[in-house]
């Protein structure tokens, strides 16, 4: 397809603005403008609508296709949220308002929002207070780390390391490295849980704590979870839940509950959000009593009258962690959607998230090798090792689901498993979907034993074939993709 640069020809207009017969007040100062013209496109109205329209169409999109991404996955991103979201009295607030003195009493409901749906949050967790600040899940992640070395450096602890798992998400890792720690990683046992002799042996006074990523990223719960925090406590290290998948949990159990002492949610996973291109997000982190003073500033609390204001009074904090209040906007949509929800909706998100996970895990380990054949929750991970002995690898795999009109599971994550395929349906596809999905991995299965030079050189159907995925992380340069 044309960049719209090509379709340019000199001259052409789509609207044009009357030139100004009066004078420009406050003009920019002649050295700040440009001295030639800018080179846009010159195309009319209906250029710039076709050409937008047929690359929108090009979008993968779950408005269009079933997306079983595991861990990452487009959850249930309803359309009645979009509508609160662009309601005028929210849309059109100024962030600087609350700050004014005057202002406070004009953002009275979106601070409303702030504070109950905190109150939500620690209801569905059994955290004590949250923070809607972080802008995604991995920036929660930083903000609970930084949390955990202000509370050892108040206690005068002295810590160095923090444990994380083997399958644990890649940003858990990062981001403890970024926050200063070292890390020290605990293997999976057979079960697909954590290794509880190996993580005795690695626990000392220095551990600051252990991130969990819990259902892990085989989509396994871990049974051990209660030993595994009376370790981490005994030597005052903390518990953190990476809780970017809570829609396996949800109204079933309490992070708080099971030795969690913080945690973040990605709003943009589990409370309606679209998650892809990475961003725009929320990653509200959520501390017991211990953690609260460390919390970032400010918070939103509320006056003995009812009202609600922007509390900073918080010595202890560990400052700003984003500008204003987080992403408003996120934080809204995942407000209406659990109020849309209730209790009983938010219990049916974990009950059709987990069944449909096990449906897909039970029908497709006919054909291809299950990692851990365990009850899973919300994802799954299969391995195509009997499919490469074939010649046909996991990444074949997704490319032909590609053509069949399907977005490809996870693959190659987590590292843990060779050629992983990790499967999440979410809680709202119909078992029709999920069916149709299953179909095409049988199919490819069949073709990997009958044809499995029908693979080379897939995808068919779209604008960009196979990049040359070395050469193009190393250097971004688009005719490395081969453009039909
Ligand atoms: C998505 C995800 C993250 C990171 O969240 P971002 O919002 O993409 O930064 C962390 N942990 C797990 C388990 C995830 O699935």
């Amino acid at each position: 397809m044309d960049l719209i640069f090509e379709k340019s020809v000199a001259g052409r207009r789509g609207f044009e603005n009357p030139r100004s017969d009066v004078g420009i007040a406050g003009e920019i100062p002649a050295k700040y403008r440009r001295k030639e013209e800018c080179p846009l496109p010159e195309v009319s109205e209906l250029d710039v609508v076709r050409h937008f329209t047929k690359l929108s169409q090009r979008n993968f999109s779950v408005d269009t296709q079933f997306y079983p991404l595991g861990s990452c996955t487009m959850k249930y991103n309803p359309k009645f949220t979009e509508t609160v979201a662009a309601m005028e009295g929210f849309s059109c607030l100024h962030p600087l308002l609350p700050q004014l003195k005057q202002g406070e009493r004009l953002v009275q409901g979106a601070l409303e929002v702030i504070y109950d749906l905190e109150q939500l949050l620690c209801e569905i967790t059994g955290m004590d207070r949250f923070t809607m600040q972080p802008l995604a899940g991995a920036h929660g992640e930083l903000t609970g780390v930084m949390m955990i070395a202000a509370y050892h450096k108040a206690k005068g602890n002295k810590k160095k390391y923090i444990i994380v798992p083997d399958s644990a998400h890649g940003t858990n890792p990062a981001t403890a490295a970024i926050a200063g720690y070292e890390i020290i990683s605990v293997r999976s046992n057979q079960d697909g849980g954590m290794d509880l002799a190996e993580l005795k042996d690695k626990i000392t006074d220095e551990v600051a704590g252990l991130m969990l990523t819990c259902p892990n990223t085989l989509g396994l719960f871990d049974p051990g979870i209660d030993k595994i925090a009376a370790m981490i406590h005994a030597v005052d290290g903390i518990m953190y839940y990476d809780g970017a998948n809570l829609n396996a949990i949800l109204g079933r159990c309490r992070p708080g509950d099971i030795g969690f002492d913080v945690m973040h949610i990605n709003v943009h996973k589990t409370f309606s959000t679209p998650h892809g291109g990475g961003g725009p997000g929320a990653g509200p982190v959520g501390v017991t009593q211990k953690l609260v003073p460390f919390l970032p500033v400010s918070l939103v609390d509320k006056r003995k009258g009812g009202t609600y204001y922007l509390n900073y009074d918080y010595p202890q904090s560990i400052g700003y962690i984003a500008s204003f209040y987080g992403n408003f906007s996120i934080l809204l949509r995942a407000y209406a959607y659990i109020l849309m929800a209730g209790k009983k909706g938010l219990e049916d998100v974990s009950n059709h998230a987990v069944l449909n996970a096990n449906y897909m895990k039970e029908r497709l380990k006919e054909r291809f090798a299950l990692a851990y054949d365990r009850i899973c929750m919300h994802e799954s991970v299969f391995s195509a090792s009997r499919q490469a002995e074939r010649g046909v690898h996991a990444i074949d795999i997704a490319k032909f689901l590609i053509d069949q009109g399907l977005h490809p599971p996870t693959v190659y994550f987590p590292l843990s498993v060779k050629e992983s395929i990790m499967v999440e349906p979410t809680e709202t596809e119909s078992k029709e979907s999920m069916d149709r999905f299953i179909a095409c991995m049988f199919e490819a299965d069949e073709l990997s034993q009958t044809h499995p030079e029908t693979f080379q050189g897939l995808p068919k159907t779209m604008p960009i074939a196979r990049p040359d995925e070395v050469k193009a992380a190393r250097d971004i340069n688009t005719s490395y993709f081969q453009s039909r």
